[in-house]
């Protein structure tokens, strides 16, 4: 078998110049949709995030508001920057980029943010909201995988997935919305303490892995016919690269397409779903301003 490759670029292509078309017809009303992306220090993979952001706004048409601060910069310092763009009428979104240096308090930065501007969707009340399932941000990463289910007629509904990883940006909030009315799927959620990893990972439909560890999900832990969406980014060491490394998902990748029905690449899979889905938000927080 050889798996049907999952262009999330193509889906996230696709989700931008609907996004444009919407920053087009706002701004047409006076409302220029405007995204504080707020990177403390230079943490190579933040900036490389950070860097694809701002090709994202420009592409879409909004502001970009992105403030780059030294990794000495003292948590309160962090808080009074957050206070004065929750307050900033022409601030529409707000997102922080993580990981913070280690003398900040992450929670208290998401906390910090302003729920209506919390585009990441990590805020308690954003969480909170998507569990019970009342209007809110979703969290980009999980939301994009769901889109990307959708646009590839992977069908969610009565199937068990399988998801390898428990954050509270990924593995936690993905599994919500999986076993949500909208998706109907059963959901199992492994991490480090599971006992017999493969035996669960083979009893998937849908099988996500969401975990930082290179290449960890082998073919053998995947059903045959299975989609497996790979979350995962990690830099591994390549000496024919340019910069000296190469991305690679959480799953053995060629392996892998022997055996399941559909894949996500790495890269082009869901890291630019997670960016688009960052477009959608804020210029959902920006129509929110006309309501
Ligand atoms: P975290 O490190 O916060 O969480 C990793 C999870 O994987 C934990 O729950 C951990 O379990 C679990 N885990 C680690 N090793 C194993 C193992 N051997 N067996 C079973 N479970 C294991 O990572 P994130 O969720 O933040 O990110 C996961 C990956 O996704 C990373 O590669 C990250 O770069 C990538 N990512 C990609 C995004 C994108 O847009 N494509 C966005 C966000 C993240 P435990 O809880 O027990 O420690």
């Amino acid at each position: 078998m050889s798996a049907t490759i999952i262009d999330g670029y193509s889906i996230a292509a696709s989700v931008r110049s609907r996004v444009a078309e919407g920053v087009s017809r706002l701004t047409g009303k006076g409302v220029h949709p405007c995204l504080a992306v707020v990177l403390v220090g230079d943490n190579p993979a933040s900036v490389s995030y950070v860097s694809g952001k701002e090709r994202a706004l420009r592409e879409v048409g909004m502001k970009d508001r992105t403030i780059r601060l030294p990794a000495d910069t003292g948590e309160k310092e962090l808080l009074e920057l957050v206070d004065s763009l929750n307050h900033d009428p022409d601030v529409h979104g707000i997102l922080v980029q993580l990981p913070l240096p280690k003398h900040i308090n992450e929670q208290a930065v998401i906390m910090a943010i302003d729920p209506s501007k919390d585009v990441d969707g990590f805020h308690p009340v954003n969480l909170g909201n998507m569990l019970i399932e009342r209007e809110c941000f979703l969290p980009c990463t999980p939301h994009g995988v769901l889109v990307l289910l959708r646009e590839t007629g992977i069908t969610t509904a009565g199937a068990h997935a399988v998801i390898v990883g428990r954050s509270n940006i990924v593995g936690k909030p993905l599994s919500v919305l999986l076993a949500r009315r909208d998706c109907n799927a059963t959901v199992t959620v492994c991490h480090t303490k599971t006992r017999d990893l493969a035996a669960i990972t083979r009893q998937a439909d849908i099988l996500i892995a969401a975990v930082g560890s290179p290449r960890m999900i082998s073919a053998d832990m995947i059903k045959p016919g299975a989609a497996v969406i790979d979350v995962g980014v990690n830099r591994v060491a390549d000496d024919t690269a340019k910069n000296g490394y190469r991305l690679v998902g959480d799953v053995d990748f060629a392996p892998a397409c022997e055996v399941a029905s559909a894949i996500t690449p790495v890269p082009r899979g869901v890291g630019p779903m997670t960016i688009a889905m960052l477009m959608e938000n804020t210029l959902e927080a920006a129509l929110r301003t006309l309501r």
